[in-house]
C-alpha cells in the first residue's frame, strides 16, 4: 500500500501545479471528525477542510440534501429564477443585518463582489476619486489579482505586481493609524474581525466599535469579511455579532456550503441600487444544488444547537490549550473565539503539525507560529480530549532548541 500511495502523490507532482505544498498522505474518506487516508489510517481532523466542514464529514443531512437536489435540478444559470437560490438567500436575510444576497463560487469572489460594490456605489454616490479601500496588515482576503491587492501579506502578492491600485494598509488594533490613513479618496475599510489567516488575530476590546465609529464619522462603507469567522464558527452565526458591531457589507463562503463551493455577498438596502442588471454577474453563482445544500447548512447550525454546542467546545478547549501555556513557555498566547482557535509558539509549529499527523491528527499552522484549531462545530469533548491529551505529549518532548 505504501508504494500505492507513493505512486499516487508522485503522479500529483507530475500533472499538477505544485501551488500547494501538501502533506504526505491521500485522504479517501470521512465521517463526522473523521477522515481516513488510503492505507486505511485513520485521523481526527481539527481542520475541517480549513473550516469548511462545519457539520463534519459525509454529514447524512448534507448528503441527503446533495442528492434529492441532484435529482431535480443542477444548474439552469442566472438568466432565471430558481428557488433553493431564493430560499437561501431569504434565510440570510432574516439571520443577519442584511437585506440583499449575490451569490458566488468562493471566499475570494465574494470579496471581489465586496470590492467592486464599494467602489461603484461610492462613485454613484460622491463622483469620482473615491476608490481607495482600507485593509489591515496581516489580512487575508483571497487569491485573485483584487483581493490578493487587498491582502496585507507580502507573501501573498509577491511577483504579482502592478497590483491593482487603491488599496491602503494600517495595523489591525490600530484605531489611530486607521483614521489617520483616511483622506478623501477612502470610499470603505475592509477586515476579518478575527484574522484567521493572520493567525487568529483577536480585536482588542473596543477596536470593532471604533472603526465602526470612524466609518460613520467620514462616511465610509464597513466591510467584514466574514468567510472564515462566519457561519457559527465563534458559536454565533456570525462573528461580528459579538462585538455589537454590523458592517454594511459581509462576505462569507467557507462554512456556507459544507464543502460545496459557494460564496456569498450580503449588504444593506442603500448599496444595492450600485449592483442593478448588468453590474456584476458569474455563471455558477447559486446554483439550486450549492444553494439547497447551503439552506441545509445554515437551518441545521441554527436549529440544531451547534451554535452553543460551538461555544461550549471552544471554551473548552480553549481553556484547557491556556492551562498548556502555564505547563511550556514556548507557548506564547492563546487567543480565539468557538472554535477558531490559534496557540502561538514562541518558534515553527509545523514540527507539532508533523508530530500530530503520525499519531492521527490533523491540525494546522497559520503564520509559521500559530497552531490553529478549526475542527468541524459537531466536534465531542471526547474527540478535544484525545487530541490534548495526543498534544500533551507531543509537547513534553518538544525540542527547546527547535526553530
Ligand atoms: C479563505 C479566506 C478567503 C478566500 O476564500 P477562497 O474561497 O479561498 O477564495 C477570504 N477571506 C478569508 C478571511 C478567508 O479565510
Amino acid at each position: 500500500m505504501n508504494g500505492q500511495m507513493k505512486e499516487t502523490q508522485a503522479l500529483a507532482d507530475k500533472v499538477m501545479f505544485q501551488t500547494y505544498a501538501r502533506f504526505p498522505i491521500t485522504l479517501v474518506r470521512g465521517e463526522g471528525c473523521r477522515v481516513w487516508d488510503e492505507d486505511g489510517k485513520e485521523y481526527l481532523d481539527f481542520v475541517g477542510g480549513i473550516a469548511v466542514c462545519a457539520l463534519g464529514h459525509s454529514s447524512p443531512l448534507v448528503t441527503e440534501a446533495l442528492e434529492a437536489q441532484s435529482k431535480e435540478l443542477v444548474h439552469v444559470s442566472n438568466l432565471y429564477y430558481t428557488k433553493p437560490q431564493i430560499e437561501l438567500a431569504r434565510l440570510l436575510v432574516e439571520n443577519s443585518f442584511a437585506d440583499r444576497v449575490f451569490f458566488c463560487n468562493s471566499g475570494a469572489e465574494a470579496n471581489e463582489a465586496a470590492i467592486k460594490l464599494a467602489r461603484r456605489y461610492s462613485k454613484e454616490k460622491h463622483g469620482e476619486g473615491r476608490h481607495t479601500i482600507i485593509s489591515m496588515k496581516g489580512s487575508f482576503h483571497g487569491r485573485t489579482m483584487a483581493t490578493l491587492s487587498a491582502t496585507g501579506q507580502d507573501k501573498i502578492q509577491i511577483g504579482y505586481d502592478p497590483l491593482l491600485t487603491g488599496f491602503k494598509f494600517v495595523p489591525f488594533n490600530d484605531l489611530t493609524g486607521l483614521e489617520k490613513a483616511v483622506d478623501d479618496t477612502v470610499c470603505a475599510v475592509i477586515l476579518e474581525p478575527i484574522q484567521g489567516e493572520g493567525g487568529v488575530v483577536y480585536p482588542q476590546e473596543g477596536y470593532l466599535q471604533g472603526v465602526k465609529k470612524i466609518c460613520d464619522e467620514k462616511d465610509l462603507l464597513l466591510i467584514f469579511d466574514e468567510v472564515q469567522a462566519g457561519m457559527g464558527r465563534t458559536g454565533k452565526l456570525f462573528a461580528h455579532e459579538h462585538f455589537g458591531v454590523a458592517p454594511h457589507i459581509m462576505t462569507l463562503a467557507k462554512a456556507l456550503g459544507n464543502g460545496l463551493p459557494i460564496g456569498a455577498m450580503l449588504s444593506i438596502e442603500d448599496l444595492s441600487s450600485a449592483f442593478g442588471p448588468g453590474s456584476h454577474a458569474t455563471t455558477f453563482g447559486g446554483t439550486p444544488l450549492v444553494t439547497a445544500v447551503a439552506s441545509t447548512v445554515l437551518k441545521s447550525i441554527l436549529d440544531d444547537g451547534w451554535l452553543n454546542h460551538c461555544a461550549q467546545m471552544g471554551a473548552y478547549l480553549k481553556g484547557r490549550l491556556e492551562g498548556f501555556r502555564e505547563k511550556y513557555d514556548f507557548i506564547k498566547d492563546v487567543r480565539g473565539l468557538g472554535l477558531i482557535i490559534g496557540a502561538e509558539l514562541d518558534r515553527a509549529g509545523a514540527p507539532v503539525v508533523k508530530a500530530c499527523m503520525e499519531k492521527g491528527f490533523l491540525i494546522n499552522c497559520a503564520q509559521d507560529n500559530v497552531l490553529r484549531f478549526l475542527p468541524p462545530l459537531i466536534v465531542g469533548k471526547e474527540e478535544i480530549d484525545h487530541l490534548l491529551e495526543t498534544l500533551d505529549e507531543i509537547f513534553e518532548h518538544f525540542p527547546a532548541d527547535n526553530g
